[in-house]
């Protein structure tokens, strides 16, 4: 990762967490190292308030700008697995918040494309995202619930906020034999669901488990 701004620093300290991290996400199940390289490669910390670095490396959500959080290491790493993520994927992500999912998305050389409502949060990860060398990751400003019909259709589609049901919307720009993974339930807490359609259209679900995110909202702000 080319990091142009002295802002951006590392440690070895730093580098010790993080391999910590993976260590313990490998410990909870996740296989695919091409994941765990990019949690040990991504400086999560980038992405958090500089005065809470080391928070970056516990497996835990945490806030960032605009009451929204930054998803729990594992949480990120359960996602992108359920993706199951081929070079040159295009991918559409619901919820930019920080950009590090985006990030994991690009460091496995996907195509990414990712939608953010609020204003603040949008300008602030875009501007993130170049001065990390991560520019080809395209960050929109919009409603998620309207997808990118711009763009679409997407091979994979992940929404990281929680919904109430599954929008019929996104399920329409995601191409046959193609995967969308989506927190769905109340406020409270969500099942993880993995939708896949199949060639002739048909929507087979599978369910992986409870989590808990911000909710997906509607409209802008
Ligand atoms: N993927 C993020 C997690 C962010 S939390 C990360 O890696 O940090 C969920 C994000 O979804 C929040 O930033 C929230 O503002 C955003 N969000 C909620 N409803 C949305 C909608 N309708 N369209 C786009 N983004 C939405």
């Amino acid at each position: 990762m080319a990091i142009m701004n002295n802002e951006f620093k590392d440690s070895y300290q730093l580098k010790g967490l993080r391999q910590k991290l993976v260590n313990e996400l490998r410990q909870k199940g996740i296989t695919d190292e091409r994941i765990l390289n990019a949690f040990r490669d991504i400086p999560r910390h980038f992405f958090i308030d500089k005065a809470f670095a080391e928070w970056a490396y516990k497996d835990v959500a945490f806030p960032i700008e605009a009451d929204q959080t930054i998803s729990q290491p594992y949480t990120v790493a359960i996602q992108t697995s359920l993706l199951d993520i081929h070079k040159g994927d295009r991918v559409l992500e619901i919820g930019t918040g920080s950009g590090f999912q985006a990030c994991v998305l690009s460091y496995m050389k996907a195509k990414v494309y990712t939608i953010e409502r609020q204003a603040k949060l949008f300008e602030h990860t875009s501007r993130l995202l170049k001065e990390l060398g991560y520019g080809n990751i395209r960050t929109l400003y919009g409603d998620g619930y309207e997808g990118a019909p711009r763009f679409a259709p997407f091979d994979k589609i992940l929404v990281t906020a929680g919904a109430t049901e599954i929008p019929q919307k996104l399920l329409d720009q995601l191409k046959p034999g193609g995967i969308m993974v989506i927190p769905v339930g109340t406020d409270d807490i969500q099942k993880m669901l993995k939708i896949i359609k199949k060639e002739d259209g048909t929507l087979v679900k599978e369910v992986h488990g409870n989590f808990r995110f911000v909710p997906f909202v509607h409209g802008l702000k």
